[in-house]
């Protein structure tokens, strides 16, 4: 049955990378069933493609970009894969001048900051030179605080980096045993197997991935 229909040949990337953040508010190990978050705790950049709203007329996609554990914590099984959102997404203006990963950095989160300076730190991300910053105010009204999130590029590769399959949202972890598939023809996708890939490619919202392969894609 599916080899009447023609879907792209799929490949897995290499592993990814691992890096470790230390947090103010976490103390040091050993971890417990209580705590088992504790410094230096390992993460790595993990990225999902987001199909833009407009996508019925003119399909896009933009990366989201999270901390993702890199491994199931077997002291807390009730931990969420994601440790954190850190890209913001302006509807109107997310970065399309790189041919990198880019993203509107957080700032306003709660280990924001911390976390910034370290991943430029270990170069898993850099500024976009020159800087650009926007500027938002604040939610609900008042008038004197503006918040300012710095543009960063990722240096990583995709390969280096965790991904969400595109149909069952799924995250990649180190200790899976088998990696997500990048879709070979538009390299905008990445799915389980080919059980996930046929899923999103003639059911996927909000447009089926047999549309959007064909217009994303560059090569
Ligand atoms: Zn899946
Ligand atoms: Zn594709």
């Amino acid at each position: 049955m599916s080899a009447a229909i023609e879907t792209p040949p799929i490949s897995k990337p290499l592993d990814i990378s691992i890096f470790q953040l230390t947090l103010d508010d976490l103390p040091a190990g050993p971890p417990s069933r209580q705590q088992p978050l504790v410094n230096p705790i390992s993460m790595c950049l993990g990225v999902a493609l987001v199909i833009s709203q407009e996508a019925v007329e003119s399909p896009s996609t933009y990366g989201r970009y999270f901390l993702v554990h890199p491994e199931e914590i077997e002291l807390d099984e009730t931990l969420h894969p994601v440790f954190e959102d850190i890209s913001i997404v302006f509807p109107d203006e997310i970065p399309d001048d790189s041919s990198q990963h880019a993203f509107w950095f957080n700032t306003g989160l709660k280990h924001g900051s911390q976390v910034l300076s370290q991943l430029l730190d270990q170069d898993i991300v850099e500024f976009v030179h020159p800087i650009r910053t926007h500027v938002t105010g604040p939610q609900g009204g008042g008038e004197d605080e503006m918040i300012e999130y710095p543009l960063v590029r990722v240096k990583l590769t995709d390969k280096q980096m965790a991904k969400q399959c595109g149909s069952c949202e799924i995250w990649e972890q180190r200790t899976d045993k088998e990696r997500l598939s990048i879709c070979s023809r538009c390299r905008n996708a990445w799915w389980c197997d080919e059980e996930c890939q046929l899923s999103g490619w003639k059911r996927g919202r909000p447009v089926p991935h047999k549309k959007l392969c064909r217009l994303v894609n560059t090569s």
